[in-house]
């Protein structure tokens, strides 16, 4: 078990080594034992190991990835066991270390080097003008809050942020809290990610969720697998395409850059993957940034002129056909492929070997995640995913249907539970006639209107139950100054990171207890209940004992910030449902629908999936009861002379904004992260030298923004487009920059020129 690192690696000098083509095999059992040994000891980690994922055990605080029905006895991936060793780890960050560090100099410390400190185990207060976090007793810490949201003079003057972190129970306190409060300012991070893919949904098939389980993926003929890097972000999606593959599946990617994961997986969990692995992907389409809009209409093109659709379906299910079948029938199909392969950058003869392959399958899967939700028509893209589907009736039956996968382990949890802005009136009707009151329904903020209300001084107090809302969000240099003009910033969280240190004119850190920490308030031991990406509801129960009496599980700070600031009148028994988390799930139940039973079904080995009427009956509850055929106009981003339309993404290290280690290694990226991949060819047009520096400029009517020093890598990203990590190019994100509909920031296409290296130490 090692220490924290003392030594800031801030000095980012990556090394770079040919990238993989395979992912996970020894290499990733090797790194999970190597991080658990580091970060918890192999005698606290491993039988931890063994817990996760597993009924009766906890649920993994990384990814939303389901379990298996049947579980193998290590069901975790790599960046699992990274997640499960940095909750378990037995480092910490107490009194002693805030007394030892002045906020000042954890201001200049790396994102890395923060998490890697450790636990947090007490809570700390930053006072005005202090210099330094202190300790506070918890009824402190509630009644500094309740003074500051008091002194507001309208509740709205608070926001409330939520990471996809927190269980079912938590959530629904939370939203219930702000709610008797008087507002509907939940931002979470679902506005981040999937909001698009939301919108879309709800617009189209009636539920902003995924149709799919694993079952289907099972079943499927053919899997698309769009703008997502499985390997990294859902690891254990490759075992369920493996099995997939194995019964005959026929995958396509997708993708703007060569994914290893995609391309060969050696499953550590069985002797013949681990030896021979199974090659994924059978067609690799290089995308350009933002052209699966083009290329899903031109495949519904090619679909409507062949007249290969289920006419059937469409009849009986659907609403909207002869506008969407007339809008394909425009133009002349010479100029529009010309078009597609343009705004795509795929000749024709690879979208027809895609269109080939969909005309063999019977069923049909698209996966996607963030490279399609995070631009600017990020909403049309995945409603012209959802009429590709429609046209052969691939909702609804099994081995078909929708995929977005999630990022965050609960994060679809939180929105069914009210996490949500603008959440529909029948949940607040239920909600107010439950708890007796009439709930705010002026429609609230989401994490970009929060950022701007905060900018112009109109949210004064920014409360966030976990995540770290200043590495997450866009436009860094706005979000920081906005978040600076608050009166108050409290966080509630597991290890400290960039939030705790960009601070309103006061700060508060509440240590929470994680997903491996036994929670037993009143010395009885419960368990609480997350939501996976398939809409599968099961418990997870702490296994370890927390380090520190002073942690709170995030139901016990709900509840006593809600007591503190509601009074003793107020009318919810706050603190008998946070003594017996049964009590919460039985007013769940009967206030958000498909959780009859609750308690009971929780209990099941597995748990329980939620309704969904498109996949269980063909029920679309859309405006027009049908499934919505939609029409959307072609468009893509256009990066313009001299310039490259950049994505921000996820290194091999890390999960969301939480960095584990330096090391990329499937991308051959090592000990560093300040790197920009760009491909040869335009690197030779725009003078870039591979190993180079430069700085990395966007632009908006606003102004350029800059991301200084980064190394420049040579690397196979289609043509156009580059590719850097965040948090530290989000701040090339300009705030304005969002999706159509969802308001999404539009993290997958910015466009971004090259400058001189303006950093003045280079390596
Ligand atoms: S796939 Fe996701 S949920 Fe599963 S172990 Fe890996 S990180 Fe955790």
């Amino acid at each position: 078990m090692s220490k924290a690192p003392q030594h800031d690696p801030a000095q980012d000098a990556p090394e770079v080594r040919r990238p993989k083509h395979q992912a996970a095999g020894v290499p990733a059992v090797v790194n999970s034992l190597r991080v658990v040994g580091e970060q918890a000891g192999l005698r606290r980690g491993l039988p931890l190991l063994r817990e996760v994922n597993q009924t009766g055990g906890f649920d993994c605080p990384g990814c939303a990835w389901p379990e298996p029905g049947h579980r193998h006895p290590a069901e975790f991936c790599e960046n699992g066991a990274k997640a499960v060793a940095e909750e378990a780890t037995r480092r910490t960050v107490g009194r002693e270390f805030f007394t030892a560090h002045p906020v000042a100099d954890l201001a200049d410390k790396s994102g890395y080097w923060l998490g890697q400190q450790g636990r947090l185990t007490e809570p700390m207060y930053l006072a005005e003008g202090a210099t330094h976090y202190v300790p506070v007793p918890w009824d402190e810490a509630f009644n500094l809050i309740a003074t500051e949201l008091a002194a507001l003079d309208d509740p709205n003057g608070a926001a409330f942020y939520t990471s996809g972190r927190t269980g079912n129970e938590a959530a629904f306190l939370y939203q219930l809290f702000a709610r008797r409060l008087g507002t509907n300012n939940l931002p979470d991070c679902s506005n981040m990610c999937h909001e698009s893919s939301g919108s879309a949904l709800a617009e189209t098939i009636g539920i902003g969720k995924g149709s799919v389980t694993l079952d289907d993926l099972y079943q499927a003929d053919l899997i698309i697998v769009a703008g997502q890097n499985p390997g990294t972000n859902h690891p254990r999606m490759l075992t369920a395409l493996e099995k997939a593959k194995r019964a005959g599946a026929r995958i396509a990617t997708v993708n703007p850059l060569p994914e290893a994961g995609m391309q060969r997986f050696k499953n550590p969990q069985s002797v013949r993957g681990l030896a021979r692995g199974t090659d994924l992907t059978d067609l690799f389409l290089q995308i350009k940034v933002g052209g699966d809009l083009a290329l899903f209409s031109a495949l519904n093109r090619m679909l409507l002129r062949a007249n290969a659709i289920d006419r059937e379906f469409i009849e009986q299910y659907t609403h909207g056909f002869e506008s969407f079948a007339a809008h394909h029938a425009e133009g002349d199909d010479e100029a529009t492929m010309e078009d597609v392969a343009r705004r795509t950058g795929l000749v024709a003869e690879d979208i027809e070997r895609l269109f080939a392959m969909v005309l063999e399958a019977d069923k049909i899967v698209v996966c996607w995640a963030m490279g399609l939700t995070q631009h600017r028509h990020a909403v049309p893209t995945i409603r012209e995913i959802v009429a590709f589907l429609l046209l052969r009736g691939n909702i609804g039956r099994p081995g078909a249907g929708v995929c977005p996968v999630r990022g965050h382990s609960n994060v679809q949890g939180d929105r069914t539970m009210g996490i949500w802005e603008r959440v529909p009136d029948r949940f607040l009707d239920a909600l107010g006639e439950e708890f007796d009151f009439e709930p705010p329904r002026e429609h609230g903020l989401d994490t970009v209107d929060t950022i701007r209300a905060m900018r112009d001084g109109l949210v004064k107090v920014f409360f966030a139950m976990g995540g770290n809302f200043v590495a997450a969000t866009p436009d860094t240099e706005v979000t920081e100054d906005a978040m600076r003009r608050c009166r108050l910033t409290v966080h509630v969280s597991t290890k400290l990171n960039r939030s705790h240190v960009v601070t309103g004119a006061r700060a508060l850190i509440l240590p929470a207890l994680g997903r491996t920490d036994i929670d037993a308030p009143a010395g009885i031991e419960q368990f609480v209940t997350v939501e996976d990406s398939m809409g599968i509801v099961h418990a997870s129960r702490g296994r370890v004992a927390p380090l520190s009496p002073h942690m709170r599980s995030e139901v016990a700070i709900v509840a006593g910030l809600a007591r503190a600031v509601l009074g003793e009148g107020d009318t919810v028994p706050w603190e008998d449902l946070a003594a017996d988390y049964d009590r919460i799930r039985d007013r769940i139940e009967r206030v958000v629908p498909g959780f009859t039973d609750y308690n009971a079904r929780a209990r099941l080995p597995g748990g329980f999936t939620l309704p969904h009427a498109p996949r269980d009956e063909r029920v679309f509850p859309t405006a027009t009861g049908r499934a919505n055929f939609t029409v959307n106009p072609v468009t893509s981003p256009e990066a313009g002379p001299g310039r490259l339309l950049l994505q921000t993404i996820r290194s091999h290290d890390q999960f969301n904004t939480t960095i584990y280690g330096l090391d990329d290694r499937y991308r051959g990226i090592h000990q560093g992260r300040r790197v920009v991949l760009v491909n040869p060819y335009d690197a030779d047009e725009l003078g870039l030298a591979d190993g180079a520096y430069c700085d990395l400029v966007s632009e908006w009517a606003d102004g350029d923004r800059r991301a200084p020093h980064f190394k420049i890598v040579h690397y196979p990203t289609a043509r156009g487009c580059a590719a850097a990590y965040y948090p530290e190019t989000n701040v090339l994100v300009p705030l304005d920059s969002v999706a159509e509909t969802s308001n999404t920031p539009t993290s997958k296409s910015i466009v971004v020129r090259f400058e001189p290296d303006t950093a003045p130490t280079g390596p």
